[in-house]
């Protein structure tokens, strides 16, 4: 399957949440694509990496049979599917390679507002729908409980108020679905986000250096997601208070030049910076502050 080729083949979803971040992820690496009047498969333009737009639950498959190289995929999607994989006797035939940082979520059990939750043992005997029954039943089983588990392809939110399980595991992101159908969050089976998944062993082609090229330009652009480079002018009595409100930038850099105000600094902030701190930051004497974007950078 893992047949030699000299372009690299990234799966991506098609439509739906993970769909704009990963394209423009992939964008920020310096990938464009022409798109066929389908749009399943887009050829690279300016590197030979190209996308297949697809479900998301065909991902991690077409990484397992060497159809594509890498995918972005949502964890729980990754881990359901290998370990649905294990129990019946196989072996992933892929792994996470970077989490992304976007498409976070949690894979969580559910129960009725008026339960109150004991711990797993309460489950004994019940019935638990979920569209997660691999990592549910290895929840399940690492805790020595039997439950039944009810498979459903979607709106699992709905199946205790029309009786076909007791309980739900599904994923949560700001629980506000849990709340309407009058669910409320016990436990997490999975942190998830998205990630970059990708072969378990390495490519001995064309598609080694091409990996490594995006795989370097990837962690160009993650590590600066949030990073903001923070300019202004102040007077240099004022710089030590100003170190103290940067406490988790880098440390200030003086740039060359004097102005009627001071002198210039500036400092890479690593974490979003808030219209609050920027008014703290000139009420402690900066002056002409501008929060600049970065994009990139090479390690
Ligand atoms: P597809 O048509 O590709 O099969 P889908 O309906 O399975 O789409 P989406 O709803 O677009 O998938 O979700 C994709 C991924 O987004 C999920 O697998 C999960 O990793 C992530 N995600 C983040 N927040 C949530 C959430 N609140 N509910 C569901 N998924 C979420
Ligand atoms: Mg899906």
């Amino acid at each position: 399957a893992n047949a030699t080729r000299d372009r690299l083949r990234i799966a991506i979803q098609k439509s739906g949440r993970l769909a704009d971040p990963a394209r423009s992820l992939l964008a920020a690496c310096g990938l464009s694509w022409r798109e066929s009047r389908d749009k399943l498969f887009c050829y690279g333009e300016s590197l030979p990496v190209d996308l297949l737009l697809v479900r998301d639950d065909d991902i991690p498959g077409l990484i397992a049979d060497g159809v594509c190289d890498y995918g972005i995929v949502g964890r729980n999607e990754l881990d359901e599917q290998a370990n649905a994989r294990l129990e019946i006797g196989l072996s992933p035939a892929y792994r996470e390679v970077r989490p992304l940082g976007f498409g976070g979520c949690r894979l969580m059990l559910a129960i009725p507002e008026t339960w109150e939750w004991e711990g797993a043992q309460q489950l004994q005997g019940l019935r638990i729908a979920t569209s997660y029954p691999a990592i549910l039943r290895q929840w399940l089983s690492a805790r020595g409980v039997e439950a039944s588990v009810v498979e459903l392809s979607g709106s699992v939110e709905i199946a205790p108020k029309l009786d076909t399980a007791d309980l739900i595991c599904d994923l949560v992101s700001s629980g506000a679905t849990l709340k309407a159908n009058q669910l409320k969050p016990v436990e997490t089976l999975l942190d998830s986000e998205a990630v970059l998944a990708g072969p378990v062993r390495g490519f001995n082609d064309a598609r080694a250096d091409l990996s490594a090229m995006l795989l370097r330009r990837m962690d160009g652009v993650l590590k600066l997601k949030d990073s903001k480079l923070l300019m202004f002018r102040a007077a240099p009595d004022t710089v030590p208070a100003l170190t103290r409100l940067l406490a988790d930038a880098e440390p200030l850099v003086q740039l060359p030049g004097e102005h009627a105000e001071g002198i210039s600094l500036q400092t890479m902030c690593h974490t979003a910076i808030s219209w609050q701190q920027l008014e703290e930051l000139e009420r402690a004497g900066a002056r002409g502050l501008m929060v600049l974007s970065v994009e990139r950078s090479l390690a």
